[in-house]
Parts: structure tokens; sequence; C-alpha cells
């Protein structure tokens, strides 16, 4: 069927890629053992690092973020090593069933999907663990299913009262260049990062960023692998290559990407993206319907997760406002299937895209014959409008 006007991908990923960045991509393929390559090669790698505030080593994999998942865990760990994991939602419950498929043994602090990380759950397991068994731990930064966003700083402070040595491996996929992150500053050991989030390319690349004690782990790393070996990878790129074939064009989509970022600045980029997920969930309460995180603090500012009202089907009602209205929005995911939809609002967003999204769904809620009142997207645009008078007034001053 023929659909006039743009698409809205309104899902927490992959998003809206900005003609910037698809022309920057738009280049024919290059020799990537050429001198151009190498300085392509270093730029990709400055500019990665930028994004995750760390002084050390980037690892870009042409992989999506699962293959950089993996990489985490084997670069560093060994067959039957414990790993604290921190099940906060879908994604959190993929890595676990990774980690146990590579043969480690996690120990697991479940939450019921509505919250972030449990950090006192997470201190008491270290401070009862005296003989140093847990090797790692895992936390989800963003939980792209619920639209939570766990305290990254309190894991560390947890680790660092109770003295324990375990590293800190955080995901990282869809807050990267959307929420504020530090991987230096809170001491995390390696973080994944993907492409196709917050950094506003295409699928296909994904990351490690990795500490120094990350790398002295890896010398003595029991797992086998080969493909994902971070020891090459930086080898090579120390000059700016790669040991096999890397992604070459996207490595130009990402030094254009992580540009726009720094043009407008990362602060401005968070704030924006906090500002959007605040105008989402006063729309969301407009309508009468519940926000699935129930604790301020760990709200998502790059998506918002919406219990669907007992009885009636999400899915159905996205299948609505796809077909009526040309707008894809996030499915429920494992145990919230069909229980809630997601709004994204990350990436390459601004207001206008943000009013039209939320149209799309109080029309589509209409259309559907979900229970709700009418006035959300009024309040999201009172609120925005409120937010753009206070940033004048700022400017102004
Ligand atoms: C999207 C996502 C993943 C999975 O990444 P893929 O690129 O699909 O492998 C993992 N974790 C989080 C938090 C995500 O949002």
């Amino acid at each position: 069927m023929f659909k006039p006007g743009r698409h809205f991908l309104q899902i927490p990923g992959p998003t809206n890629v900005p003609d910037n960045v698809l022309r920057a991509m738009d280049h024919p393929t290059m020799d990537h053992r050429s001198p151009e390559f190498g300085d392509l090669g270093r730029r990709a790698l400055e500019g990665a690092k930028s994004v995750f505030k760390t002084a050390s080593d980037v690892i870009i994999y042409p992989a999506s973020g699962t293959g950089a998942w993996e990489a985490a865990l084997v670069n560093t760990l060994s067959p039957g090593d414990k790993v604290l994991m921190c099940e906060t939602g879908q994604f959190a419950s993929l890595w676990l069933r990774l980690a146990t498929r590579l043969g480690l043994e996690p120990e697991v602090i479940e939450t019921d999907w509505r919250t972030g990380a449990d950090v006192p759950a997470i201190a008491e397991a270290l401070r009862n663990d005296t003989g140093h068994a847990i090797k790692a731990v895992c936390v989800v930064h963003n939980e792209t299913s619920t639209g939570c966003t766990s305290r990254i700083a309190d894991v560390r402070a947890a680790l660092d009262e109770a003295g324990h040595p375990a590293l800190l491996m955080v995901d990282v996929i869809s807050s990267l260049g959307s929420i504020d992150y530090r991987h230096d500053e809170w001491g995390v050991d390696v973080s994944v990062g993907g492409s196709q989030k917050g950094l506003m390319l295409p699928p296909g690349l994904s990351f490690n960023a990795i500490s120094a004690k990350a790398k002295v782990s890896a010398q003595g790393s029991g797992l086998r692998h080969s493909y994902w070996n971070w020891e090459e990878m930086l080898k090579a790129n120390e000059t700016g290559f790669f040991p096999y074939t890397p992604a070459t064009n996207l490595l130009y989509g990402l030094v254009a990407a992580v540009d726009r970022l720094h043009e407008e600045g990362l602060d401005n980029v968070f704030a924006r993206h906090q500002r959007h997920a605040e105008a989402t969930r006063r729309a969301v309460r407009a309508w009468g319907l519940e926000v699935l995180c129930r604790t301020p603090e760990h709200y998502s500012g790059s998506l918002t997760a919406v219990l669907m009202p007992e009885g009636h089907s999400a899915d159905a009602f996205r299948k609505v406002v796809h077909e009526r209205l040309n707008m894809s929005l996030g499915n429920g995911l494992g145990r919230l299937a069909d229980r809630v939809f997601r709004i994204g609002h990350l990436g390459d967003f601004n207001d206008l895209m943000l009013a039209g999204t939320l149209s799309g769904v109080e029309m589509g809620l209409k259309l559907a014959g979900v229970p709700h009142q009418a006035g959300g997207v009024q309040a999201a645009l009172d609120y925005l409008a409120d937010a753009a008078r206070g940033e004048a007034c700022t400017r102004a001053a």
C-alpha cells in the first residue's frame, strides 16, 4: 500500500539516521589497507573514545551489540567464573543467557522489570563474597525493554565500599549518546556499545571500551575466542587499521555522527533527551495511562514504556498505529509482550518530531478503542513550550 510522507520510526533503536550521516556514508568503497584508511580509522577510534568519555581504548567491531556483549565476557573471564548479573529486563536476561551458554556461572539479582538495578542487593552480594569468587558485575545501563536506567556510579560505589576486585561491565547500547555516561569517571572496566541507537547510525557496529584493569584480565582469560580478541585488534588500531575488514562506510558515518554530537554538545544532547522523556511522561499521565518505570530516579531519557490498560493488547494497538498512521512503536519484550508499547525518543530528534509521535499515539489510542483521556499531546506541548521559553531566557541572560 502506498504511504505518502515520511515514516515515523519511533522504536527505541534502530533510530533515525540524520541526513548528513547518511551522506557521509555515501562513499565509494575504499582500500582498507591504504594510508587514507588509517586516517579514517584513527578519527573513528578517537571519536568513539570521546563519547564513552574514556582516555583508554575503545574497540570497534563490525557486529551487532550482541557480539560486543560476547566480546566483553570472552576476553576477560574463564569457564566456571562466577558473574553477578542484574536482571532488570529482557536485554539483561539475554546477556545472562549468553553468559550461561559460554560456561560462566551467573548469580542473578532480579527486579520486577519496573525499576533500575537493585544496588543494595548488589552491595550485599559483594560484601558476602569474602573469597572474591565473583569475577565480574554486569549491569545494563539503560534497559531498553522497560525504560529504566540504572545508576552506574552507585554500582561502582558498592564495589568500592566492599573493597571488591570484580570487573564492572556495563551495557550502554541504548544510552551511549543519549544519556549521561562516563566510562573512566565511573570506573567501568568494559562498556558495551552499539551504533544503532543514541549514536544515530544504522545497525552494524558495536564497541568495547576497556579499562587498563580489563586488559590485565584479558591476559589470563580462559574462555576460547578468536574473532573477538582484543589484543590483535588493539595492535592494529595503533596505526588506525583493523586485523580484518572493517565496516568502512559505517566508520565514515561514525565520524560524522560523533561530530554532530559534539556540535550540539553532549550535555545539551542529554538535556534534550531528558526534556523529551519528561514531555512524554506528561502525555502518558494525561491520557490516564501508566509509565512502566515506577521509580522516578530510574526514568529513562531515551524511551518510555507505557502499560496498556487491563484487557487491551499493546500489539493490536501498535498494528493500528503502523497501518493507519505509518509509525513504528516498540513492542513489549519477553514477559512484557503485548502488555506494553515503547515510545523511542532518542537519537536525531526534536520537539516537533516528538509532537508528531505523541499525536500518533493519541490518534492510535482513539482508533484502536483503547480507553484513555484526550489531552496528552497538549500536556506535552505545554511542557515543551515552557522549556523552550526557559531556555530562551537563559540564553538572553
Ligand atoms: C538493542 C540492545 C541490545 C542488542 O543489540 P543488538 O545490536 O540487537 O545485538 C542489547 N542491549 C541493549 C540495552 C539494547 O538496547
